[in-house]
C-alpha cells in the first residue's frame, strides 16, 4: 500500500488535528512497554476523538486493506499493542471521558481511553467502586484493560476485568460491514440473550474490532479499613508454601502479593522507601472483610504464614507502613527496568503449584545463567519472574529468551497458562500454540477468519 495513497483518503476523511505523520511521534505510538517484542513502522497513526473517527479510519483502512492497531496507553508487556509495518495506529486515548455513572444501577459508561485510576476516582464520587485494579491503574486505560482483560491485585477476591464488563460497543467488521458500529450485551445484571459476544471480545486483543464504549458493573465503595498481613520467608519457595496452603484453607484474603529481594532492593535504591530488603521473599495480603470476621480471618493468614516457616510476620491496619510496601509492589516493574532490559513474564500455575513452580522458576534460571527478580499475584497462582538483562549483551538476551521459553514449558507442564493477564500478542504466540488444544485453535481461526475476513484488525497478534 502507498503511504501517500493512505494518508491522503485518511486527511480527507477526518478533521485537522488527528493524523499523525511526524516520524518522532509515530516512533513514540509504534510500540507497548515490552521491550522485548518487536514492531514495525506504522505509515500513520490517528488520535480518535469520537467513535464516528473510528468507523471512519477502520473503513478506510478495510477499503485499502492496510492494518489498523488499536492502542490505549501503550503500558502492554506482551507487544500487543506494537505496530505492524504499515499500518495506522489507532490511538484511543484522547476519547476519556466518564460518559454516565448510575448509581441507582450501580453501573457506569466509560469510553475506552479513560484511565482506570480515573474512572475509579469518579465512580468514588458516588460511594462507588471498580475494583479491577492492574498495578498500572494510573496509566492503563479501560479500553486496553478491556482487550487483555487485565487481571491485578485484588482480583483474587474481586475478579478481573472480564467479571465487570456488562456491555460495549465495538467498530467491526466482517459479516456486519467494515466500520459499522454495533451494541453488544447489557446493562442488566443478568442476561443470556444470544451468544457472550461481549466475552468474547474481552480479552481478544484489538483482533475482532475497536472498542469505543465500554458498561462497567460497579460496587459500593468498601466501608472498613483493611487489615494488612506481611510475612517474611527466607526461602522463596516457602512463601509458595503459604499461598497453596492460605489456599487450601479456603482463607480469601482481597490481595496476596509475592515481591522477592530483588525486587525490594530495586524500589529501595530507586525510591528509598525505607523497606528493608532482607528476606529472600514477603507475601503481602490484605483483608477486607469487616468486624471481626476480618480480624479472624487476618489471623488465620498470619498463622497460616509462620506455619509455612516465615521467619517474622506482622499485622497492621496502619496504613503509611502498609502502603509503603504496597507501592514497592506496584513500583517494582518501572525499577527494574532501570536496571536494564526486562523479559516479562506472566504464566498462571493452579494454586497449590506455586511453591514448584518458584522452585523450577529458580533452577531454569541457574541453568541459563540470567537473573531473575519475582513479583507475583500470588493467590491467583500469577507469577511474574523478570528476566533482566545487561544493557547490549546479546548472548545475555539469547539465554534470557531460553529462560523464558522454559518457564512457559513447566507453566504448561504443571497444568498452568502462559499467560495470565498480559495477553498473548507477540511474545506468548508460540507459548499459547504449545499450550492451546488444536481443536481450540482452529476455532479461534474460525472466529477471527468470519469476523474480521480482510485480517485488518491487528494482524500477527494473539
Ligand atoms: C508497571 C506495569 C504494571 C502492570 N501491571 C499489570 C497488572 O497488575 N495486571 C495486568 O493485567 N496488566 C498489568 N500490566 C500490563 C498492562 O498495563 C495491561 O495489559 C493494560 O491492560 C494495558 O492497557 P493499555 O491502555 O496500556 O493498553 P495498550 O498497551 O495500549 O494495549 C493493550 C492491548 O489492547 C489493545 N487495545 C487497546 N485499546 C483497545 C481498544 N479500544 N479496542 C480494542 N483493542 C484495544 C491493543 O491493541 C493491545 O493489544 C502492567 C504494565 C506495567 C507497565
Amino acid at each position: 500500500m502507498n503511504a501517500n495513497l493512505l494518508v491522503e483518503a485518511l486527511s480527507r476523511e477526518l478533521p485537522p488535528g488527528r493524523l499523525v505523520i511526524d516520524p518522532d511521534v509515530l516512533a513514540a505510538l509504534s510500540h507497548d512497554d515490552a521491550e522485548w517484542a518487536p514492531a514495525g513502522q506504522p505509515a500513520a497513526a490517528v488520535r480518535a476523538r469520537s467513535e464516528a473517527e473510528v468507523q471512519r479510519v477502520v473503513r478506510t483502512c478495510a477499503e485499502l486493506r492496510v492494518p489498523v492497531v488499536p492502542r490505549g496507553a501503550g503500558t502492554g508487556l506482551s507487544g500487543g499493542a506494537n505496530a505492524v509495518t504499515g499500518c495506522v495506529v489507532l490511538d484511543l486515548s484522547p476519547m476519556s471521558q466518564v460518559a454516565e455513572i448510575d448509581p441507582d444501577n450501580l453501573i457506569a459508561v466509560v469510553q475506552p481511553g479513560a484511565i482506570n485510576n480515573d474512572v475509579k476516582a469518579a465512580v468514588a464520587e458516588h460511594g462507588l467502586w471498580y475494583p479491577p485494579d492492574p498495578a498500572s491503574a494510573p496509566w492503563s486505560t479501560i479500553g486496553g484493560n478491556v482487550a487483555t482483560n487485565a487481571g491485578g491485585l485484588c482480583c483474587l477476591k474481586y475478579g478481573v476485568t472480564r467479571d465487570y464488563v456488562l456491555g460495549l460497543r465495538a467498530v467491526v467488521g466482517g459479516p456486519v460491514g467494515y466500520g459499522e458500529a454495533v451494541r453488544l450485551g447489557r446493562r442488566t445484571t443478568k442476561g443470556v440473550a444470544g451468544l457472550d459476544l461481549v466475552g468474547l471480545f474481552v480479552g481478544s486483543e484489538g483482533t475482532l474490532g475497536i472498542v469505543t464504549e465500554v458498561t462497567i458493573r460497579l460496587r459500593p465503595a468498601p466501608v472498613s479499613t483493611p487489615r494488612t498481613v506481611v510475612g517474611a520467608f527466607s526461602e522463596l519457595v516457602a512463601s509458595g508454601e503459604a499461598v497453596a496452603q492460605i489456599t487450601r484453607r479456603g482463607l480469601t484474603p482481597a490481595v496476596l502479593e509475592l515481591l522477592d529481594r530483588a525486587c525490594l532492593q530495586a524500589v529501595e535504591d530507586w525510591k528509598h522507601l525505607g523497606i528493608e530488603a532482607d528476606a529472600a521473599a514477603l507475601l503481602l495480603a490484605r483483608v477486607d472483610t469487616p468486624g471481626e470476621s476480618g480480624v479472624s480471618e487476618a489471623a488465620a493468614i498470619a498463622a497460616t504464614m509462620a506455619d509455612a516457616g516465615a521467619i517474622w510476620v506482622e499485622q497492621s491496619t496502619d496504613d503509611a507502613e502498609a502502603e509503603a510496601l504496597f507501592d514497592a509492589r506496584r513500583l517494582a516493574y518501572p525499577a527494574l527496568e532501570r536496571l536494564g532490559p526486562v523479559l516479562t513474564e506472566d504464566i498462571c500455575v493452579p494454586r497449590s503449584r506455586v511453591p514448584q513452580m518458584l522452585e523450577q522458576i529458580g533452577k531454569i534460571a541457574a541453568a541459563h545463567g540470567v537473573q531473575i527478580a519475582n513479583i507475583a499475584h500470588a493467590g491467583d497462582g500469577n507469577l511474574h519472574p523478570l528476566i533482566v538483562t545487561p544493557p547490549h549483551d546479546d548472548s545475555a538476551r539469547i539465554a534470557a529468551q531460553a529462560a523464558f521459553e522454559e518457564f512457559l514449558d513447566a507453566a504448561i507442564a504443571f497444568g498452568g497458562t502462559v499467560t495470565g493477564e498480559h495477553g498473548v500478542g507477540l511474545l506468548k504466540r508460540d507459548g499459547m500454540r504449545r499450550e492451546l488444544d488444536p481443536g481450540s485453535l482452529a476455532l479461534q481461526a474460525a472466529v477471527r477468519k468470519a469476523l474480521d475476513p480482510r485480517e485488518i484488525f491487528n494482524p500477527g497478534k494473539g
